[in-house]
């Protein structure tokens, strides 16, 4: 650790931002919700409204996370398939076609019954099915090879490698919830949910190429899965059947992060247990944390993540945490279920660190990627809330972290999501 230089623990909680629901008095989840831990951070600390990629723009959380770590996504983005490919552990190389997939469930013709599999999809599931992929798709529309591998739940990546030349990532999603737009994914606001066929998005041979590769891909793996034991088993006990595999967000190179750690003269550690934020923050040169997957259990999951956080806390200065939770249920438009998690990640995550913790040589910083206000059920471009705590840092006197409180904060409204990290790096400086 540097001499001078106080601790950073930065918490992005996913999708935590939202709009006032008047089941809730016309109140957010969050203001809502149970959350005395990040209220006395916010009586000790700062508060502002933060647009995590800018206004207009409702982000994916890839797009959001890069944009929140400093790094402008317009300059730096390439794509989520290829940080899936490289947080999940493959070998991803300039030229390689690698896409973001989702295990779903095909119907009659084209139609899909459900874009997840039914959100069920165990983990010993997925690589049963992805093992049977790999050994018995073969491609041969042009000399190229594959590798799948299923991450989270119903969630997966693809690598297609070609022995002749770079594919492009100039093709469009098969996936209908997603589409294109200037190259970064946008989720669809009116969704057909029919199979889409992967089609070149610019007049290119290598375009047609990789559309002609993901299309037999797609149409492979579904006769290995459509009959596939573990298929079978799940129909048996009423379960839909993941027997398609929906792509999107194609990429064919990796980003050229400037590296966090020289460039602010820290050293930083990732706790983060999705592919695609682990991927980001490897990227980045933070150090990866090794973590179990998110469990179902959030509490259980907290609890961990507090663990493996207190016993690192003397080996780095920067702590970038990444917490599941809130955003499903915002796609859910489930608002209580959503203020429960928030209540759950104030117990259970800050609950544990707080009294470990010395503040006075720790800056806390608490936000969102972006919002998942449940009334819409989808990203938005909201801003999100934004708290600074600790250290030499004075207080704005609101003692309560909410959308409404934070718009009255001294941080006032960040309108682009890079301004926070230059601001963390001088928080800590300023000893
Ligand atoms: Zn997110
Ligand atoms: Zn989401």
């Amino acid at each position: 650790m540097e001499l001078g230089i106080l601790k950073l623990i930065y918490v992005v909680i996913d999708g935590m931002g939202d709009l006032p629901i008047e089941e809730l008095g016309n109140q957010t989840p969050l203001e809502f919700a149970e959350t005395p831990k990040m209220d006395f951070l916010a009586g000790r600390g700062k508060l502002g409204l933060m647009y995590t990629v800018g206004r207009g723009v409702a982000p994916e959380s890839d797009v959001a996370v890069i944009s929140i770590l400093g790094y402008d996504p317009y300059k730096y983005h390439v794509g989520r398939g290829p940080l899936e490919a490289y947080g999940a552990g493959l070998d991803m190389r300039d030229g390689d076609l690698a896409l973001r997939c989702n295990f779903a469930t095909l119907g009659e013709g084209k139609r899909i019954i459900d874009r997840r599999a039914g959100r069920n999809l165990t983990s010993s599931e997925a690589s049963e099915l992805a093992k049977a992929i790999n050994s018995l798709v073969k491609l041969e529309s042009y000399p190229a090879s594959f590798e799948f591998k299923n991450t989270i739940g119903h969630r997966g990546v693809l690598i297609i490698r070609s022995k002749a030349g770079p594919l492009s990532a100039k093709i469009s999603n098969t996936d209908p919830a997603y589409e294109r737009v200037a190259g970064l994914g946008v989720a669809k606001a009116d969704v057909k949910m029919i199979l889409e066929d992967c089609v070149p998005l610019e007049d290119s041979e290598a375009a047609r190429i990789s559309a002609r590769l993901v299309n037999e891909f797609v149409q492979k793996s579904h006769e290995v899965l459509e009959n596939h034991e573990v298929n079978k088993r799940r129909e048996a006990e009423g379960k839909l059947k993941a027997n398609i595999i929906l792509t999107r967000d194609a990429g064919n190179a990796l980003p050229k992060f400037f590296n966090i750690n020289e460039k602010y003269g820290v050293k930083f550690a990732c706790l983060a247990d999705m592919p695609v934020e682990r991927g980001i923050a490897r990227l980045a040169g933070m150090h990866p944390i090794e973590l179990p997957p998110p469990s179902g259990d959030l509490v259980h999951d907290c609890l961990i993540r507090a663990e493996r956080l207190l016993d690192i806390l003397d080996d780095f200065d920067c702590f970038y945490i990444h917490i599941k939770g809130p955003d499903e249920p915002g796609h859910d438009g489930n608002f209580m279920l959503k203020a429960e998690k928030i209540a759950i990640i104030d117990k259970h995550f800050f609950g544990s660190i707080l009294p470990k913790i010395n503040l006075n040589e720790t800056v806390i910083c608490v936000t969102a990627d972006h919002s998942t206000p449940c009334k819409l059920k989808a990203h938005s471009d909201d801003p999100v809330p934004l708290l600074i705590s600790g250290g030499k840092i004075e207080s704005d006197g609101i003692n309560k972290f909410s959308e409404k409180e934070c718009r009255k904060g001294s941080l006032g409204i960040l309108e682009k999501g890079t301004a926070l990290m230059p601001i963390l790096m001088k928080t800590i400086k300023e000893t």
